[in-house]
């Protein structure tokens, strides 16, 4: 059995950890954040959490692992009645596909995933270097007092080709910015719609308070700016993006509810178009990648590449 680094602790980092302790392997997994869950996560407000990445989890009838999230409680089916963002306002579409969302919050998927496995947060790993021992780490506090005979990168393409450079040929693609709002309002009326997209300031906005378990004495609204406005706007302040896309949002509603409170959060790493790069294990090295932009920009991406390179692992014995 092999000692393994995983560094990120997104989906495609958990559930690679998942897979490999469950074949008895000794898993550590790496961090920069406070919690797990990367661009799966939550942010507190004062009202409560709140869920500030991926809404939900497009329907895949049959996969193993929705089957097993379901009946361990921590996702439920959401039907939210769609619309799409026009000039003249929000035109109601249909679209009779179920989502999954994690309840209470969506990050209790990754809370789910994190469960038994070793994860040391809040530690970015700024360098990796192969010694006779294994492979060692480096964080910002010098070096990790570990070595491990496998490292692999689980975190988007810019960052892991800052860590193996050295190594590996760069990554084919790079992922684009995405500013998110998160607004709290009070209740006001019913608009009939839970979730619609546009592709002028906001892309994507979603009444989180619409999916299941969620409080009902209040509105949070998710606020995703399209790509091409986040692309624009990525150096602009955060005060003044979360000022345009409320005042946008407003417009397009319609609607003038009392704001509570609002949280901007601007990802560097966020989206990546339709281009993909591939997972890549070097068997020679023991150094391997993957994460979403190996396979497709979206969560099944990101667990099809932990299968992946599980796979080619398993084949490299
Ligand atoms: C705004 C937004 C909306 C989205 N909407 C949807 C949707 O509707 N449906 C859907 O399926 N998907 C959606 N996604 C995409 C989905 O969230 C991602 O595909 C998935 O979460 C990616 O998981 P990952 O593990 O590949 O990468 P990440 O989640 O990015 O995980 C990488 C992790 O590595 C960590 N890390 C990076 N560098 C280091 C380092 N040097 N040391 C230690 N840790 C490091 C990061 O902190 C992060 O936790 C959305 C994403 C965003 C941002």
């Amino acid at each position: 059995m092999s000692k393994i680094a995983i560094v990120g602790a997104g989906l495609s980092g958990l559930y690679l950890g998942k897979l490999l302790q469950s074949d008895g392997h000794n898993v550590e997994l790496f961090e920069k954040s406070r919690g797990p869950g990367g661009r799966l996560c939550g942010r507190r407000l004062d009202v409560g959490q709140h869920d500030m990445g991926a809404p939900y989890l497009s329907d895949r009838p049959g996969h193993p692992l929705l089957q097993e999230l379901e009946s361990a409680g921590v996702i439920m089916p959401w039907m939210p009645r769609l619309a799409r963002i026009e000039p003249f306002g929000l035109q109601p579409i249909t679209n009779p596909h179920i989502r999954w969302v994690g309840v209470p919050y969506h990050n209790a998927i990754s809370r789910y995933l994190a469960r038994g496995l070793c994860i040391t947060p809040s530690t970015r790993i700024v360098g990796i270097q192969p010694t006779d021992m294994g492979w060692q780490l480096t964080t910002l506090e010098g070096a990790y007092p570990e070595f491990f005979e496998w490292v692999f990168l689980a975190n988007p393409p810019e960052q892991s080709h800052a860590l193996s450079c050295d190594f590996l040929s760069p990554p084919t693609i790079q992922m684009g910015p995405t500013f998110t709002v998160l607004l709290c309002s009070e209740l006001g009326p019913d608009m009939g719609v839970d979730m619609a997209w546009g592709e002028s300031v906001i892309g994507t906005m979603i009444d989180t308070t619409s999916k299941p378990q969620r409080r009902p004495d209040l509105k949070l609204w998710t606020l995703h700016a399209s790509d091409g406005w986040s692309k624009a706007n990525v150096d602009a302040p955060l005060d003044w993006v979360g000022d345009q896309l409320t005042q946008s949002f407003l417009g397009v509603t319609k609607w003038a509810p009392a704001i509570i409170d609002t949280q901007v959060h601007r990802w560097l790493y966020a989206t990546m178009g339709e281009a993909t790069d591939s997972v890549y294990l070097d068997p020679s090295l023991r150094l391997g990648r993957l994460g979403d932009w190996t396979v497709r920009g979206d969560s099944w991406g990101a667990i099809e590449s932990a299968i992946q390179i599980k796979e080619q692992f398993d084949h490299a014995g």
